[in-house]
């Protein structure tokens, strides 16, 4: 029995790296999805951003036209300031003047103040800009690495799988299946070792008569806790 004992942990090594591979191959696409929702979120506020942008330049075009418009306006009142005949018609142009002219500075305050936004804007687009491309590059690494990295575990898993297959053609039916089912139900582990008098897996202190069978194994003894087969 000792020799079927030996298999068997031989098994639960082999088991043991199967499971750490595979955990290693699932995270793999976990932790790249998260780099590409990051990426995601970034080209969204880059976009959003453009946007904004734009619309402030649209705004500024349309603020310079009426500018411009206001700026002809306040021309023509000021070249027929000196056609007029009357005190009455002078003063009422003077009126006109004034009134244009104050748009004339609400509206150049409004362009100055849209300038220096779409300029503030397109220094943090450059920003944004960077930001993503170093971002993708990063992202584009990291998806290379990650290829090579499933293709090289992939191929333990090849490995490991032949294996275990050497292995378990060695063991009696019976008694994998009994190791199969306690490690189905027992987080990947169907054996124990015994560390003093106690099971090292579940920590319950063994009785001392199943101690010494385990200990002169002629048969295969289980905890009476965790159900684990154990060995010394
Ligand atoms: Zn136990």
């Amino acid at each position: 029995m000792k020799k079927e004992i030996e298999l068997l942990i031989e098994l639960q090594e082999e088991d043991g790296q199967v499971s750490d591979v595979k955990e290693a191959l699932a995270s793999i696409p976990v932790s790249l999805l998260e780099k590409e929702k990051v990426l995601e979120r970034l080209r969204t506020k880059l976009a959003e951003s453009s946007v904004d942008l734009e619309a402030k330049k649209k705004s500024l075009r349309h603020k310079e036209m009426e500018l411009l418009t206001a700026e002809d306006e306040a021309k023509k009142f000021r070249v027929h300031f000196y056609q007029v005949k009357t005190q009455k018609e002078a003063e009422s142009l003077d009126h006109e003047i004034k009134k244009a002219d104050s748009v004339i500075e609400t509206l150049t305050g409004e362009c100055l103040l849209l300038m220096d936004e779409i300029s503030e804007k397109e220094k943090e687009q450059v920003k944004k800009k960077e930001e993503l491309a170093g971002f993708e590059t990063e992202y584009l690494e990291r998806k290379k690495k990650a290829e090579t990295d499933i293709e090289g575990l992939e191929n333990d898993l090849q490995m490991l799988s032949a294996k275990r297959r050497e292995i378990i053609e060695k063991i009696d039916r019976g008694l994998l299946c009994l190791y199969e089912k306690i490690r189905q139900n027992r987080d990947n582990l169907a054996l124990s070792r015994i560390i003093g008098d106690t099971c090292s897996a579940c920590s319950i202190n063994l009785r001392s008569q199943l101690l010494n069978e385990v200990k002169e194994g002629t048969r295969i003894i289980q905890c009476e806790n965790c159900l684990r087969i154990l060995y010394v």
